[in-house]
């Protein structure tokens, strides 16, 4: 499997296109917008997509799912149903940023231990609630690699202080279910640079180990550190 991805919306929701070498049929992960870069660069790669995945429904990563899929005639599958309520708002939310952004029905709400397929190619889907209540992970284990969307970025996580936010969630989320696949694991987070699991273990000023160490559990030593400003979600 490759991958590749291209930051759409001015949110630079980072959107990555996965596609199976053998066949030539791709996924697009988090199409929040620009869809005509992403139709540009299938046309280019001389790709067929065939499903369209979703983290969570958050605009800038859910968008321009429904228009994607239009196009290509791609599915769509995603995300957990924890989210139906904010897939439905996707107008509504869109419209508050001055985006567009339309609602879908997916071919299937997904749940922790499902597998997705395109072209000879597998992925694993986690199920990590705490930026959202539906938000889930896509695994390829064949090449570690992990795509996680708002849950965890380099040096940061993703933000809670919100109506589907929970910030124990999340930390569980992240310690439980993206760090248990390994360090080794190269992530591609939602906004911003790669990294890998290892590294955010070691390094994380919210979530690594010894960060965590000093207000773990939140109320018991202090509060975790104020999300950096530049993140938005
Ligand atoms: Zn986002
Ligand atoms: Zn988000």
């Amino acid at each position: 499997m490759k991958f590749d991805w291209l930051p759409v919306t001015r949110f630079e929701q980072n959107c990555s296109i996965l596609w199976c070498e053998a066949t030539r049929k791709a996924a697009a992960i988090d199409p929040g917008g620009d869809i005509d870069q992403i139709r540009d660069f299938l046309e280019w790669e001389e790709l067929e997509l065939e499903v369209v995945l979703v983290t969570h429904g958050h605009f800038d990563h859910a968008g321009g799912a429904a228009a994607l899929a239009a196009a290509t005639g791609a599915r769509i599958e995603g995300p957990h149903q924890g989210d139906q309520h904010l897939i439905e708002r996707l107008a509504e939310q869109g419209k508050r940023y001055g985006v567009r952004a339309e609602a879908y029905t997916p071919a299937r709400w997904l749940a922790d231990g499902d597998q997705i397929h395109f072209g000879q190619e597998t992925l694993q889907v986690l199920h990590c609630p705490g930026h959202t209540r539906g938000h889930v992970a896509y695994f390829h284990a064949a090449s570690r690699s992990a795509f996680v969307g708002d849950i965890l970025f380099r040096h940061a996580i993703g933000a809670w202080e919100h109506g589907d936010g929970d910030l124990v969630q999340l930390v569980e989320s992240i310690r439980n279910k993206l760090f248990a696949l390994g360090d080794d694991v190269r992530f591609l987070p939602g906004h911003g640079e790669t990294s890998n699991f290892g590294h955010e273990r070691a390094a994380n000023p919210f979530v690594g180990d010894e960060a965590l160490a000093q207000w773990w559990p939140p109320g018991s030593r202090g509060s975790p550190p104020k999300r950096p400003a530049d993140l938005p979600f």
